[in-house]
């Protein structure tokens, strides 16, 4: 689960040998099941996931109006995994396409970078074009700031941080599945006890606090109570203030706002103005020590790199 700072919150695991539509829903069974037992109200609005159809067939079945989500790193990552469709050197431009793709406004907007996309790639890498076109129709389409509120997730990158981070305590081990059980409840002590807050506003980071510096008095022009026009280097912006329509009761016409639910014009504006927009500033908590809970390389000894050889076959049936 993730807060409205982006930061994410285990709430259950599962060990799985397949990914069917039956073990997906065995486990939604299950944390449903136990939100009952806890007296937690669990009804998602949005499921992130990436391109597997078995999970979104199960979540359908108990969540019929829930909005399932592709994860934007993950068509990254599908895309990056086909490099070799297109020359080396033009790849890193169509990744930055692919993030000003991210981070369309609206349908319109996809509309028109999707069009500006194809006049660019259509003709002179065919398949490459092919290969992300298909992320740009269809059910696994949907992977663009506008579909959620502002502040919401929209990737699941977080969940593949936390498996790297599931293989240090693991010490990329094969391990039985007894032991395995052991481990995951030491990771569940861990992320219970060391972890920061479930946050429901939006906090502004350094990056945001430092761009906000930057702003005068001189870069906002009141429109009519409420409406102030925000002019930048390159780009105007309207800041909207006791928007009910926002979660935070401002809003700005700006990507980073339409993402993260605060932006360097709001917080600019708030500063300048004495306003109080948002709360104290928000940065990352200190990484927890870990050292209780795993084992470490002794001082000096080589990092191991992806998995040992002796556990090639970790993932085949006993
Ligand atoms: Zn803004």
């Amino acid at each position: 689960m993730s807060d409205k700072c982006g930061q994410f919150h285990p709430v259950a695991f599962v060990v799985t040998s397949h990914e069917t539509t039956e073990d997906f829903k065995i486990f939604y069974e299950a944390l449903i099941d136990m939100c009952k037992t806890l007296k937690v109200k669990y009804k998602p609005v949005y499921i992130m996931q990436d391109a597997c159809p078995a999970s979104k067939e199960a979540i359908l079945l108990f969540f019929p109006n829930v909005i399932i989500l592709m994860c934007y790193f993950h068509v990254k990552k599908n895309v990056r995994d086909h490099k070799k469709l297109m020359p080396h050197e033009n790849f890193d431009d169509l990744m930055r396409f692919l993030t000003k793709i991210h981070y369309s406004h609206n349908k319109d907007e996809f509309k028109k970078n999707i069009n500006a996309f194809k006049k660019t790639y259509e003709n002179v890498f065919p398949a490459m074009y092919e290969y992300c076109a298909s992320w740009f129709e269809g059910v696994w389409s949907n992977w663009q700031i506008y579909h959620t509120k502002p502040g919401c997730a929209n990737t699941n990158s977080n969940i593949e941080s936390f498996n790297r981070s599931v293989k240090r305590f693991t010490d990329r081990k094969k391990m039985t599945m007894t032991s395995a059980l052991k481990k995951i409840f030491k990771i569940i002590v861990y992320y219970s006890t060391e972890f920061s807050e479930f946050e429901t506003k939006p906090k502004y980071n350094k990056k945001t606090k430092e761009v906000a510096a930057l702003y005068t008095k001189s870069n906002f022009t009141e429109i009519r109570a409420n409406k102030i026009r925000c002019t930048g280097k390159n780009s105007t912006y309207i800041l909207i203030l006791n928007d009910k329509n926002s979660d935070v009761l401002c809003s700005c016409t700006c990507k980073y706002f339409i993402k993260s639910a605060v932006c360097a014009h709001l917080l600019a504006y708030s500063n300048l103005n004495d306003l109080n927009l948002f709360g104290r500033a928000y940065s990352k908590p200190v990484k927890p020590v870990l050292e209780k809970f795993i084992s470490r390389n002794k001082k000096g000894a080589k990092k191991k790199v992806g998995a040992p050889k002796k556990v090639t076959n970790c993932l085949e049936r006993e």
